[in-house]
């Protein structure tokens, strides 16, 4: 594999324009391209569950070893922002937009890599695991085709996804448990001047519940937030209706149990004292997990970070990815670093040197033994 080609297929698909829900040009690239190597992509049907433009795709390479589970490789089709009209430059050995749009980097990166990989085993028939390969939809969104996934197509049990911002030798080995909330908050409507006693002001009670609330990070383990506030329809009017939207993730069980007993006791406390009503739900975002190097997953990629030349850098990371839901249905993915810089933003970049050290981490990890 040579750096030029990783970088031109890399070009190739940031210019494809699809971001979250619109990935149908990017799945119809990928689609043909493995027809044309004679592979078939299955798609499945999170295009209708997520009223998107494509669902994910499943790809299987079986290897040499096919009583063996499969290999999953993962990697997610839409951007975060528009590529269209992308200009990239490569200077000083770093690949960058010019500054108008994001270039891509997450998560075309993974896609490249792995797209070079199937190429490479093709054309030069070289021996390797067996093989699932997904590309998902709807990543950015929170991990919305991961979740639309139907987990029962899967044989793998364990595998890679090349979603994360570290060098070659940086993977994500533990996540913690995120949590949504929502607020509803109903007081009771009147005129505020004429008749303010006769009112319950929502948003007195929305501010009860926030000013009780630590925010931020909360310990070193915790992270907490409140995202959106919506409510109200006048200043001459009292407030009736309000909802508050947030989040927690935390590392530890125990600190979530504390920050979801907090909120629901605010709440309540709010309701008593001004007699409206306020109560919380909590949606499960997604479930951390930890990986240790006693797993044989992670020595199997030291391994190939080892044959590579690099340092292993187990990172702890407050974000999720496709990995957290896989993890969630029993398939244990690592996600590995391929060096895509300040994702989401107009800074993006990737430095080509970074995709060609992914890529060989890659083929040490798919070798059949
Ligand atoms: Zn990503």
């Amino acid at each position: 594999m040579d750096e030029e080609k990783l970088v031109s297929l890399f070009l190739e698909l940031v210019r494809i324009d699809a971001v979250s829900l619109h990935e149908r040009p990017v799945a119809d690239f990928i689609k043909a391209r493995l027809c044309a190597r004679g592979l078939e992509a299955e798609e499945d049907d999170a295009a209708r569950q997520l009223n998107g433009s494509a669902g994910n795709l499943i790809v299987r390479l079986p290897g040499e070893d096919k009583s063996r589970a499969p290999l999953l490789l993962l990697a997610h089709m839409d951007t975060v922002h528009p590529t269209a009209g992308v200009k990239p430059t490569l200077a000083d050995g770093v690949l960058r937009s010019d500054g108008t749009t994001i270039l891509g980097v997450d998560n075309r990166a993974g896609v490249t890599l792995i797209l070079a990989l199937i190429d490479e085993l093709i054309e030069r028939q070289l021996r390797h695991r067996s093989l699932e390969i997904v590309f998902t939809v709807g990543e950015e969104l929170g991990m919305l085709g991961a979740m639309a996934l139907d987990f029962s197509r899967l044989k793998a049990r364990e595998g890679f996804v090349f979603d994360c911002t570290a060098v070659p030798g940086g993977y994500v080995a533990s996540t913690p448990t995120a949590y949504d909330f929502k607020i509803r908050i109903t007081g009771k409507p009147a005129h505020s001047a004429v008749a303010p006693e006769k009112g319950i002001n929502a948003l007195t009670m929305a501010t009860h519940v926030m000013s009780g609330f630590p925010v931020g990070r909360v310990s070193d383990h915790s992270v907490a937030n409140f995202g959106t506030i919506h409510g109200g329809t006048a200043d001459n009017v009292v407030p009736d209706q309000v909802t508050l939207t947030g989040e927690f993730r935390s590392f530890r069980e125990e600190e979530i149990s504390v920050m979801r007993e907090l909120l629901t006791s605010l709440c309540s406390a709010a309701g008593e004292r001004w007699g409206g009503s306020c109560a919380p739900a909590f949606m499960l975002s997604f479930q951390g997990f930890q990986f240790g190097s006693e797993m044989p997953l992670v020595q199997r990629l030291h391994d190939a970070f080892a044959r590579a030349g690099v340092t292993p850098q187990p990172l702890v990371y407050y974000g999720g990815s496709d990995a957290n839901v896989f993890n969630q249905h029993g398939v244990r993915i690592i996600n590995t670093g391929i060096g895509a810089n300040a994702p989401h933003s107009t800074e993006e970049h990737i430095r080509p040197a970074d995709m060609l050290k992914g890529y060989e981490i890659l083929s040490h990890l798919i070798e059949a033994e």
